[in-house]
């Protein structure tokens, strides 16, 4: 085992560069941040210092300008678009803040449909799914349209479609949101059962409740992790 084997993130001198008209903006200059496998990491700044381009590249939605991305202990810096999504659909689940549900499909539609691009047969499909919605406690309403359903059930279906293909990592950018506090805090605690079963979660929020249920935190500032607080009470599936 190397030395970094507990790690199932890791970023050095990450830099990502828009070009838009004759502006070039510096979304990331050099962050560098390694996430072990199990934890529950956040990460908290002001509004436009990265993080959600730190997360789409991390989830391999985005490609950086420069730096090194292992995943898995395996290069994803410079993954072409088929290769990033056959690995984004395996490994990677995503939690947005606008659930970012398909509107024209049912709620067990929605779910399925990472494992129809995984090529899984419609028996193993179901099983899945059907298990996904159970831990969500959305299987009585399998058959609705997501706009019939309240933003805090809409987000558990998104959850419950992240979690369906069992990734390696789970990313939520601000998964909370959108939500009023009561359901925010149960997608919360959603998030925490999901660590304690043994998932990695990299959660983007501005709550600073939920940043002390975190093994750790990261605070970015102008497209760097400026910051690394260690939540020693919070166990650790992994090291525990
Ligand atoms: P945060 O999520 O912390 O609010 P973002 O990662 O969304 O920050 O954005 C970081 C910076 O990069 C901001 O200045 C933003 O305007 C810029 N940015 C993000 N995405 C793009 C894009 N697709 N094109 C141009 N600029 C972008
Ligand atoms: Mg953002």
């Amino acid at each position: 085992m190397t030395e970094n084997s507990a790690d199932i993130i890791e970023l050095n001198g990450i830099t990502k560069v828009f070009h838009t008209d004759e502006i070039e903006t510096f979304a990331l200059s050099g962050a560098h941040l390694s996430i072990h496998r199990g934890e529950f990491v956040v990460i908290s700044g002001p509004s436009g210092c990265g993080k959600s381009t730190l997360l789409s590249i991390m989830g391999l939605l985005d490609n950086p300008t420069e730096g090194t991305y292992l995943l898995d202990g395996k290069d994803a810096s410079t993954l072409d678009t088929r290769t990033a999504a056959k690995i984004r659909n395996q490994q990677i689940g995503f939690i947005f803040q606008s659930f970012n549900l398909i509107g024209n499909l049912t709620v067990y539609e929605n779910v399925e449909l990472p494992l129809i691009y995984r090529g899984l047969k419609g028996n193993q499909r179901s099983e899945l799914v059907l298990r996904a919605l159970d831990k969500l406690q959305m299987t009585h309403r399998r058959n609705h349209l997501p706009s019939q359903l309240s933003g805090g059930q809409q987000q558990r279906i998104a959850v419950a479609r992240a979690l369906v293909g069992e990734p390696k990592v789970l990313f939520a950018d601000e998964p909370t949101g959108n939500l009023d506090t009561r359901n925010g805090d149960r997608i919360m605690e959603i998030l925490q059962d999901l660590n304690s079963e043994g998932s990695t979660i990299c959660m983007v929020t501005h709550e600073k409740a939920y940043e002390q249920r975190a093994n750790r935190v990261f605070r970015m500032l102008d497209g760097k992790v400026v910051e690394t607080v260690v939540n020693d009470n919070v166990r650790n599936v992994v090291s525990a």
